[in-house]
């Protein structure tokens, strides 16, 4: 079984957003942001909710105007994840922010440019003891920022450490950062001087990336790139769609990379090919849907053929290879009961809550004697069936191999 090594992470300062620490070797944590309006207290609670529930650990609220910020005053104490408020052109709601008790404020230095206003801001967040985002948007830079260094990873860089600077001046140091851009690549290239300028917890996003699943894989591209160098210590993917997918892509992103610890489904399936003996597109969306909201943290592949499927999923916790009209259920590759065909997703339920409540090896106790001996008689009836070589390419190889030799004409 492949053990991935660790990703080195750069060391940098801590910031704590409420209970949630975000840089300074913490876990990286998943963000999000509501898209009810902030003054309708219960609807944007019950979105908060449901982006916890997918594995937000952050979540932002816009603050737009004052009727937000008294709404922040009733969201926050009812809120089961920090709350950051999101702020553009009004430092005075900034300040209403504040008072309402949110735990961070996002600020974008390329809206709110008067000196004398960011530094009120830095200040009263000091004495609360509250972080500030410096979001640093490549579609909002400061005008005079982006005459002087067009849209580039300088202009965005140079924009935070404006900010930064009014911020030193009154002594506050108790800030994240993002850059983002909607172009993956000045995105990456931002960060990346970024991460080289400062030692801040940066807060990484491919802003307005658009709806699933274009803008999932954009994101991706940028967010994966930075995480797998080291860089960034929060996440937010900005889609097009319900924030709710959000959560759970950043969520499954920080899972499939290591940098946190599997709380739900992963479930892998083989792409299918001529070997098949079951609809496996099929078989893999009705396990996805009968097992995604159990919220057991076990690995479960769908593979379509019993002559490959089990040794190539014998990492996965629990799998099922169909042949010969049955399903042969692996655990860690070695195979426990052989089931009818229309019972497979069934039996993949069952063995699953038996995993996540027993343990691998009470499991594969439990298996059913003369399992093995039946699945390896219908591997070997399918491998007699057609061979084991389905797709001929020990012939096509060997025709190859004999036109290379002819003589040239
Ligand atoms: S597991 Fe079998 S059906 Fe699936 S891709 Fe591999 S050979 Fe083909």
């Amino acid at each position: 079984m492949y053990t991935p090594g660790r990703i080195e992470r750069r060391s940098t300062s801590q910031v704590m957003v409420g209970d949630v620490a975000v840089g300074g070797g913490s876990d990286i944590t998943v963000q999000s942001m509501t898209t009810t309006k902030t003054a309708d207290v219960d609807g944007t609670l019950a979105q908060i909710y449901a982006l916890a529930g997918a594995g937000a650990d952050i979540v932002r609220c816009t603050c737009n105007d004052m009727a937000a910020a008294v709404g922040l005053a009733e969201i926050i104490p009812r809120s089961p994840v920090p709350i950051v408020a999101d702020i553009h052109f009004q430092y005075k709601l900034a300040l209403a922010a504040l008072d309402a008790g949110v735990h961070c404020l996002r600020l974008n230095p390329g809206n709110i440019r008067k000196p004398e206003a960011i530094k009120t801001v830095a200040a009263e967040a000091k004495d609360r003891g509250v972080p500030i985002r410096i979001g640093v948007n490549g579609g909002s830079l400061d005008p005079d920022i982006e005459r002087k260094y067009g849209l580039t990873a300088v202009a965005l860089v140079e924009s935070a450490k404006r900010e930064l600077d009014y911020f030193e001046q009154v002594g506050f140091d108790d800030v994240k950062i993002s850059v983002k851009a909607s172009d993956v690549r000045l995105m990456v290239e931002s960060y990346r001087l970024l991460s080289e300028t400062v030692d801040y917890p940066l807060h990484l996003g491919v802003t307005e990336a658009g709806p699933p699943p274009a803008g999932i894989l954009k994101a991706t591209a940028g967010i994966a790139t930075l995480l797998n160098e080291g860089i960034g210590d929060t996440i937010r993917y900005s889609l097009t769609a319900d924030p709710v997918t959000e959560a759970k892509a950043g969520r499954q992103l920080l899972e499939a990379l290591g940098l946190r610890e599997r709380t739900g489904l992963d479930l892998i399936a083989c792409p299918s090919c001529g070997r098949a003996e079951v609809d496996v597109i099929k078989v893999a969306a009705d396990a996805q849907a009968a097992l995604e909201d159990l919220g057991l943290a076990v690995q479960v592949a769908v593979m379509g053929c019993v002559v490959n499927g089990p040794g190539e999923a014998k990492g996965a916790d629990l799998g099922i290879a169909a042949g010969r009209k049955r399903g042969h259920l692996f655990v860690r590759g070695e195979v426990v009961k052989v089931v009818p065909e229309d019972e497979m997703v069934d039996a993949l339920v069952e063995w699953a809550k038996k995993i996540s409540a027993e343990g691998i090896d009470v499991a594969l106790a439990d298996k059913d004697e003369g399992a093995a001996a039946m699945a390896e008689a219908d591997r070997r009836a399918v491998i007699d069936d057609q061979g084991d070589d389905v797709n001929n390419s020990a012939q096509l190889v060997e025709l190859i191999r004999k036109r290379a030799q002819r003589p040239s004409l």
